[in-house]
């Protein structure tokens, strides 16, 4: 649950919850959690899928001015007290590392999601990620293993930069996912891009499949784990 209330602590800024984690000072209210939600999906809504249905001009690599941003958003009744700090307070506290802010530009984006074509060569490359993961179906192996992967629903391939977490995102659409490992590091040797975009996740525009691998399903990976 993603629920938390936002509030600023004077010495370590925005925080999810009721006290500030590091100083346990309990600091200025900023919103609560129903408003952080609405918020944040507004914002993932504007971000990855269609900017130009808010009015918002976007750069080839995803940004929008926060401004900008907070003045689209206001003209949804429910969002009419969003102020540039609230969308701050959303993106430096999401929990799963939805977006990206350039605070001396006043720029945000999404980090991933997108169904919008994006420029990613301004990401961080994953270059610290020896493997990742991806999660398939059982329909979905065969073809990946021959065609290598890529992007269907979203403009990009999201690779899962740890075991657990491709777990938890293949469930999301299969019970028992059965794992991929991609060998990043030497794709990106050989000149595949494959970009930083959170950190539990990477992103790439295709993996071609000699650097995929299976490792097996979930639930046998998880007794192996434990
Ligand atoms: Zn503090």
């Amino acid at each position: 649950m993603d629920l938390e209330p936002i509030g600023v602590c004077p010495y370590h800024g925005f925080y999810r919850g009721e006290r500030c984690p590091k100083c346990k000072r309990v600091g200025m209210h900023i919103m609560n959690g129903e408003e952080a939600d609405m918020l944040s999906r507004r914002m993932t809504a504007a971000l990855r899928h269609s900017p130009e249905k808010f009015g918002l001009s976007m750069d080839k690599h995803g940004w929008v001015k926060i401004s900008e941003l907070a003045s689209a958003l206001r003209r949804i009744r429910k969002l009419k007290w969003v102020k540039p700090t609230h969308i701050i307070a959303v993106a430096l506290t999401d929990p799963k590392g939805r977006y990206h802010v350039n605070p001396d530009k006043g720029l945000i984006r999404a980090s991933y999601g997108h169904t919008i074509e994006i420029d990613i060569s301004d990401y961080p490359d994953a270059s610290e990620y020896k493997y990742l993961y991806y999660p398939a179906t059982e329909e979905e192996v065969d073809i990946i293993l021959i065609s290598g992967l890529k992007p269907s629903e979203r403009s990009l391939i999201h690779l899962s930069t740890t075991l657990e977490q491709a777990i938890s995102a293949g469930r999301v659409h299969t019970e028992d996912p059965i794992i991929l490992t991609i060998d990043a590091k030497s794709a990106m040797n050989d000149g595949v891009v494959i970009k930083k975009a959170s950190p539990y996740l990477c992103i790439a525009k295709e993996i071609p499949s000699r650097y995929i691998n299976i490792l097996g399903k979930a639930s046998e990976i998880e007794r192996v784990i434990q």
